[in-house]
């Protein structure tokens, strides 16, 4: 399947055609709603069109504009994992923890700026703790619960082995698609594990260029 790529903010969010519509996966930071609607534009999709939006997981580089976005599609309903619908339903921003020291220098002035990140609430209508399927949207994939950057995270993997992951791994470099921040650093490589054994072949990260599946594989340590 064809993936549509739309980079709002620092943050890259994704399309897939389905039979009657469209989902969109994650929404960016806050006031994104021009590039929305630019990005929308470019790929010749009407916002009504959106049916569903999932949420890989409640970070505010992923869920600042979705209350704005989600008034624009109107009839669209929200999914994401129950461990991460507090994060979206309550006005309170989550900064994650950093894995290496320039992702916890980053996590320290994210703590203090909580503030100007801020984000609109909202109330997700889909959620699920396992897997669940695309099919009733006409798209041949899942949605399935990938812990490690948060207890919530969430990957959509389609059956041709394509997989947005979210904040799951990150391609800032090559040598390291482990992110800079984790909430469960140690479990990370169990869900990139996870990901290969069920068939991933291509890995679109909300930060930075898509890229092959095998690089998960090379950099798992030694027993995972
Ligand atoms: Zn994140
Ligand atoms: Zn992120």
């Amino acid at each position: 399947m064809d993936i549509k790529k739309m980079v709002l903010g620092i943050t890259n969010s994704y399309l897939l055609t389905g039979d009657h519509g469209y989902i969109m996966v994650d929404t960016g930071i806050r006031n994104q709603q021009e590039r929305f609607l630019s990005g929308l534009k470019y790929h010749h999709i009407k916002a009504e069109q959106i049916r569903l939006i999932i949420i890989t997981h409640g970070h505010f580089d992923h869920v600042g504009s979705l209350a704005a976005i989600k008034g624009l599609c109107r009839n669209c309903q929200v999914m994401i994992h129950p461990y991460e619908a507090p994060r979206i339903s309550e006005p309170r921003v989550a900064i994650p923890p950093g894995t290496n020291l320039e992702g916890k220098i980053i996590s320290s002035i994210g703590r203090v700026s909580r503030p100007i990140l801020k984000f609109e609430p909202v109330k997700p209508e889909i959620l699920f703790k396992e897997e669940i399927t695309l099919r009733e949207y006409g798209i041949e994939g899942k949605v399935i619960h990938t812990p490690g950057h948060t207890a919530g995270s969430l990957t959509v993997l389609l059956d041709d082995g394509q997989a947005i992951v979210g904040d799951l791994a990150v391609n800032f470099t090559r040598s390291r698609p482990f992110p800079p921040f984790a909430e469960e650093p140690s479990v990370i490589y169990s869900s990139w594990k996870r990901l290969c054994e069920a068939g991933a072949t291509t890995i679109y990260p909300a930060h930075g260029p898509s890229f092959p599946a095998s690089w998960l594989k090379e950099n798992l340590p030694a027993g995972v």
